[in-house]
């Protein structure tokens, strides 16, 4: 049996066989390349572009002129997740041959400002705001299925330590349900690390049970909120991991309980070098996200992202050979 749902009819399970049996033998085609524009491409290089002025990404246009092949999309805030402006991305990503490889939610109200704040607003953790979210995640991932995405991405939050109590039940059960609405849109569910160890993550990834979960492997989130080394995690975690994010770190002085200081790619804790060949001895296939973020300054960020273009080309270039 694949999946131990309770409320999974037979024939549901059946369809879903087959949709994990051709994602199965079509995963080494989603992983390396997703479409034509990154076919040659091992370890397609891309960025985190945004339609709208949700999210901290590049603006779709300003992405396209990076030249990468692949991106992630931040989703539109709900009122513009239209038909119409469907077709412009589908239009805009067309004319540059750039592939979507993914769109990333995120929720209204969550605040990133310090580790409790994320604790206390960010994901389907809290209780007050599980149902809403988990509502406009479905709404999430049917824009993306609108944009051919195979995949949809969140935090899903601090998920509680203690897999015997109610709470940590209660985030498997919406999990679940998040696996299974994307399945129906074809996509599978990207969990983005760092709020959680590796062997937390290993455990709640089995506990969940579902083959269309996976990871967006996030090193510097590993650091930035003290979860442990990243590249230790990476080889725990490793064979679910589907997408990552080229993001560096530096530890702060009180890890787990003051954030650490995030750095240009390359220059941080991460070790980025030894985390392309971690990459690479857990079999990793798939595409290599920059993110990096700049409210400040857009022109320094877009300045970083093209430095951070070029030294993952050779790294890659390295790291492969
Ligand atoms: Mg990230």
């Amino acid at each position: 049996m694949f999946f131990y749902g309770d409320s999974i009819a037979a024939v549901s399970n059946f369809t879903r066989i087959l949709f994990l049996v051709g994602l199965t033998l079509t995963s080494p085609r989603i992983n390396g390349m997703f479409a034509e524009a990154a076919e040659n491409e091992k370890w397609p290089i891309g960025v985190i572009a945004r339609f709208d002025d949700h999210g901290t990404g590049l603006p779709l246009d300003k992405a396209m002129e990076t030249g990468v092949s692949v991106i992630q999309l931040k989703v539109p805030v709900a009122a513009n997740r239209t038909e119409e402006n469907a077709q412009k991305i589908l239009e805009t990503l067309e004319k540059h041959g750039v592939t979507l490889t993914c769109v990333v939610s995120g929720f209204a109200g969550e605040s990133y400002k310090t580790i409790p704040s994320v604790r206390e607003t960010v994901g389907l953790v809290s209780e007050t705001t599980r149902r809403d979210r988990f509502e406009d995640f479905k709404s999430v991932s049917d824009f993306a299925k609108r944009l051919g995405a195979p995949s949809v991405q969140f935090h899903l939050g601090f998920v509680p330590e203690d897999t015997e109590s109610r709470e940590y039940k209660d985030i498997v059960r919406i999990t679940r349900d998040a696996c299974d609405h994307v399945f129906e849109n074809g996509q599978w569910l990207n969990l983005e690390t760092g709020q959680e160890t590796g062997g937390s993550l290993l455990q709640f990834i089995k506990d969940v049970n579902r083959l269309n979960l996976h990871v967006n492997f996030d090193p510097a989130n590993m650091i930035l909120y003290g979860c442990g080394e990243p590249n230790e995690a990476l080889r725990l975690v490793g064979r679910f991991v589907r997408s990552t994010h080229c993001k560096d770190a530096l530890w702060s002085k009180n890890p787990g309980r003051e954030w650490g200081e995030e750095v240009l790619f390359g220059t941080g804790d991460v070790n980025a070098e030894r985390f392309l060949q971690t990459l690479r001895s857990v079999g990793y296939d798939g595409p290599l996200i920059i993110e990096r973020e700049n409210k400040e300054s857009p022109e320094k960020q877009y300045e970083d992202i093209l430095q951070t273009i070029e030294f993952l080309k050779r790294l890659r270039t390295r790291v492969l050979e």
